[in-house]
């Protein structure tokens, strides 16, 4: 029994998801492989190999695989699919893309977002925006999944040797083709790895008072910046800052909520957090009852002493 874990690199390195799911990929029981496929991925193909737990890694190089287009993605996975039990993907935008083109052409059932694993054939999963945990179990002779990153704890990022293999690069499928990529730039860090997240509701009121209050809080902390949906609908904060079912699943050390309801849409987002801290004027926030620190207060009094007194 081996498992396949399909890496999140940037050819040069290894995105910090791959390493929440090698821990899934291990929970399940059996060797884990990880797969770099990219164009001029040595180098992601070595940090992958430093990964604790991994034992072999294939680095599979093409121009096709240079931009990540989930069809020429695919099909490298299939190229090897067969001599896997399990075939694991994070749970980010671009595992979600490919892997249900794996899962079908397998003619497998994907299963998607998995937040523990109970044996090599049963997983957990969260629905109902995370108010329930379905158990699932699969017949299926590949399970392909897709793991919830913040469900487990990251392997570490060191101490592995993997031996290295490369894998010949899929053709281009032709299906599709690259044709650009804007790119936010933040010097603030990526929501999904940040430690620290402080997050604005819609209690804020317009962009400049979510910019005027909340960045300062954010800046003290070296925080990620994230935002509800009603904060995000009304322009207060843009579309990938948004926490929540239909946003980011998040579980930083530290998550502090100013002026958020806590709708249960956005606590699915954010309740694995370690240490919530809720600013609200209403004590019946229904935020409240995830918080470990809460404060009744109003915001635009409470956040700037908070940053005075950090
Ligand atoms: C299918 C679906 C998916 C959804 N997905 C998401 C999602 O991914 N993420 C998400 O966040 N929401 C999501 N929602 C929306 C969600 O239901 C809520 O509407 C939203 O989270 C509310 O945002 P809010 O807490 O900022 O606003 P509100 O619910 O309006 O809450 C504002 C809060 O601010 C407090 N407040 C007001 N003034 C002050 C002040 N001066 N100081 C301190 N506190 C103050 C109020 O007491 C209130 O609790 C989804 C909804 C649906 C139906």
């Amino acid at each position: 029994m081996t498992a396949l874990v399909i890496a999140e690199h940037d050819h040069a390195s290894i995105k910090p998801a791959t390493l929440n799911t090698v821990t899934a990929a291990l929970a399940c029981g059996g060797d884990v492989h990880v797969l770099v496929a990219g164009a001029n991925a040595a180098e992601a193909g070595k940090a992958a190999a430093q990964i604790a737990g991994v034992s072999k890694v294939i680095v599979a190089d093409s121009p096709s695989l240079a931009e990540n287009l989930a069809e020429n993605v695919a099909a490298q996975v299939l190229a090897i699919a067969s001599n896997y039990s399990h075939i694991l993907f994070p749970s980010t935008a671009n595992g979600k893309n490919v892997a249900p083109r794996v899962a079908a052409k397998l003619d497998v059932a994907q299963i998607s977002d998995i937040t523990k694993v109970d044996s090599p054939d049963t997983f957990e999963r969260p629905i109902y925006a995370g108010n329930a945990i379905a158990t699932v179990q699969s017949s299926d002779a590949t399970k392909v999944i897709t793991v919830r990153t913040t469900g487990f704890d990251a392997a570490a990022a060191t101490g592995g040797s993997a031996t290295v293999e490369t894998a010949e690069g899929v053709a281009d499928s032709g299906k599709s083709s690259f044709v650009g990529r804007e790119v936010t730039k933040s010097e603030r860090p990526e929501l999904t790895a940040a430690k620290i997240i402080v997050s604005g509701g819609r209690a804020l009121g317009s962009a400049e008072k979510f910019t005027e209050v909340m960045a300062p809080l954010a800046d003290k902390l070296n925080a990620g910046l994230g935002a509800s949906r009603a904060a995000v609908d009304a322009g207060y904060a843009p579309n990938d800052w948004q926490v929540g079912q239909t946003g980011k699943i998040v579980a930083p050390q530290l998550y502090i909520a100013a002026g958020i309801s806590g709708a249960i849409q956005h606590l699915a987002g954010m309740k694995d957090s370690k240490v919530i801290v809720a600013i609200n004027k209403d004590e019946e926030a229904p935020i409240f009852s995830v918080a470990d620190y809460g404060l009744v207060a109003d915001l635009f009094t409470a956040v700037p002493e908070l940053v005075k007194a950090l």
